[in-house]
């Protein structure tokens, strides 16, 4: 079934289905269900051959993928596809291409260092205050870019081993953690009951001040955004989320009314986007994908540099062009618009945040600053003018 006309236009929220779900038809209940959605995603070659015209670089794409990272596609977010456009930013990010074999001598299975840093098995301990937790290894869709391919989906050579018992046992111990953020994989791929009992374990160790949860769901599956596990979420505050939008046409009416769900439990939300060449790497998308977050209440949190993981350099942009982002929006827009741009350092070092660079120059006399249209301007320090009155 053909798109309409007006559905390149990115800066409205749509709705995208199920009427464009082609093959059997659906009933609006079960399209609307979270279950039916996770039933039917698309998994195979077949399935995916059913609805699109795959170029040779996919086909062969999807043959592989079976072994590194596994393809799945909700027909919520399948529907985001412009069937007609090899190139659609949607499809660049779920449909594996032949690509992902090719590695570079600088990428790797593990980028971000995290395997180094588990004092127990699924729990990374990088930064002072503060610690990842990886929950599980399944996602509603897999982003082929993911960067921890290496344990996500069940299919590749390492698996996620978290020890949630010797984590709660580690978290209690450790009263410098006052930060925990679940992730892994997407935790709300877990049910209610299931998420609820961490959420519940983790409150009761005292010095946990502060949840976040970092999940693609609302956005591949926002049927999954309940009312009912928006109550059980509203129970564990202070509770925040991360979600991942990358392109504007993600953001449908569908996934709208899902974060508004979020947001009027009082989680307040964030928007972590991967900088991906023919996705979102020129500054109309940016603009257009920022300004539809604040829309939907989400404040845009990181722009993330494409972390170095095998396969993944048909999707790599320049640092520079990330800057050039970046200086396109800061005084353009905004504030509250534009994210703050960070590399993940090979190896792990942790999110190191790149800028443009604001500060032309800095001496004992003062700061040299440009704005956002190039003008400059001098800052005085003030410890200068404290010299000058010592004289007297
Ligand atoms: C990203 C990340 C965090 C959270 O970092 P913030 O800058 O606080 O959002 C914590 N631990 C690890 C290992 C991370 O990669």
């Amino acid at each position: 079934m053909q798109h309409p006309p007006e559905f390149d236009l990115d800066k409205t929220f749509r709705t995208h289905g199920p009427g464009y779900w082609s093959g059997r038809s659906v009933t609006p209940e079960d399209w609307n269900s979270h279950i039916w959605q996770l039933k039917n995603r698309i998994t195979s070659l077949a399935q995916l051959e059913e609805h699109l015209v795959l170029t040779q670089e996919e086909r062969s794409g999807v043959i592989l993928s079976g072994t590194k990272l596994a393809m799945a596609i909700t027909p919520h977010f399948f529907n985001l596809i412009d069937r007609d456009n090899p190139d659609c930013p949607i499809r660049r990010q779920v449909i594996p291409r032949i690509e992902e074999t090719l590695v570079s001598p600088y990428e790797m299975t593990d980028p971000c260092g995290e395997d180094s840093h588990m004092p127990v098995p699924g729990l990374v301990h990088r930064y002072p205050d503060r610690v990842l937790f990886l929950v599980t290894d399944r996602c509603a869709s897999y982003c082929r870019y993911c960067t921890r391919s290496r344990v996500v989906s069940g299919v590749g050579d390492q698996e996620l081993e978290t020890d949630y018992e010797a984590a709660f046992r580690y978290l209690e111990q450790h009263h410098e953690v006052r930060d925990v953020l679940l992730s892994g994989g997407d935790p709300l791929i877990f049910s209610d009951s299931k998420l609820e009992k961490i959420l519940e374990r983790l409150r009761r160790i005292p010095h946990l001040e502060f949840l976040r949860i970092g999940s693609r769901v609302p956005v591949f599956l926002p049927q999954r955004i309940t009312p009912e596990l928006c109550s059980m979420l509203r129970r564990y505050h202070p509770l925040f989320m991360s979600v991942h939008v990358n392109h504007p046409r993600e953001l449908t009416l569908e996934v709208k009314e899902a974060l508004e769900r979020l947001s009027d439990s009082g989680i307040p939300l964030g928007n972590q986007s991967v900088l991906l060449k023919g996705v979102n790497d020129d500054l109309d998308t940016m603009r257009t994908l920022v300004h539809k977050l604040l829309m939907c209440r989400v404040r845009p949190y990181y722009l993330y540099q494409l972390d170095l993981i095998r396969g993944s350099s048909h999707l790599e942009v320049p640092v520079a062009e990330g800057i050039r982002l970046i200086e396109g929006l800061r005084g353009h827009t905004t504030g509250y618009a534009v994210p703050q741009y960070v590399i993940d350092a090979p190896g792990g070092g942790g999110k190191v945040p790149v800028n443009p660079d604001y500060v032309l120059k800095k001496t004992a006399e003062g700061t040299l600053i440009r704005n956002f249209e190039g003008r400059t301007f001098e800052y005085p320090e003030p410890s200068t003018i404290g010299a000058e009155l010592l004289d007297y």
